[in-house]
């Protein structure tokens, strides 16, 4: 039932949370885990219209540089309790990417959480994950922050 899992992951505190819940699957049936990363376009777009191209590829290649080591802990983390782990770094629309590649990787659940980076009080779930459970036709758990 959890064969397969997709953990898309801004790194943000609650998608720690949700990776402590992918762990759990692991006891539950869980064989391999696809972590997603998607860069935020529209954050590489406001970059370039602020910097010169030369600061503009540095930092890109910054932010490439962590998205990867990030992405890297955690698969080491999931290896170690014996997943097979698969590793996406993307760049583009985070909600439109999460959506294509559930389509793609066609996992047995998502997991998301609630909330990410944008972290806003009274919203009751971030843009990306209600999209998630509103357009994807794969089961999603949504842990809360
Ligand atoms: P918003 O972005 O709408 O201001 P938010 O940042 O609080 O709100 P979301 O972006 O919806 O909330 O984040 C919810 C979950 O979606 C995250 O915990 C993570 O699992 C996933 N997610 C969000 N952004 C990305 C991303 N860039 N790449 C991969 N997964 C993401
Ligand atoms: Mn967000």
């Amino acid at each position: 039932m959890f064969d397969k899992i997709l953990f898309p992951t801004d790194f943000s505190d609650v998608a720690a949370k949700a990776l402590q819940y992918v762990k759990q699957l692991r006891a539950a049936g869980g064989r391999e885990v696809v972590i997603l990363h998607v860069i935020d376009q529209s954050n590489l777009e406001l970059l370039s219209s602020y910097s010169t191209i030369q600061d503009y590829i540095t930092i890109e290649k910054e932010i490439e540089k962590r998205s990867s080591e990030e992405l890297g802990f955690i698969s080491n983390e999931l290896r170690q309790l014996g997943f097979m782990v698969t590793e996406r770094l993307e760049k583009g629309i985070p909600l439109r990417v999460v959506l294509k590649v559930a389509d793609e990787e066609n996992p047995s659940v998502i997991v998301v959480g609630s909330h990410g980076k944008g972290n806003l009080e009274e919203i009751l779930l971030g843009s990306v994950s209600e999209k998630v459970v509103r357009k994807s036709r794969h089961p999603v758990l949504v842990v809360k922050r």
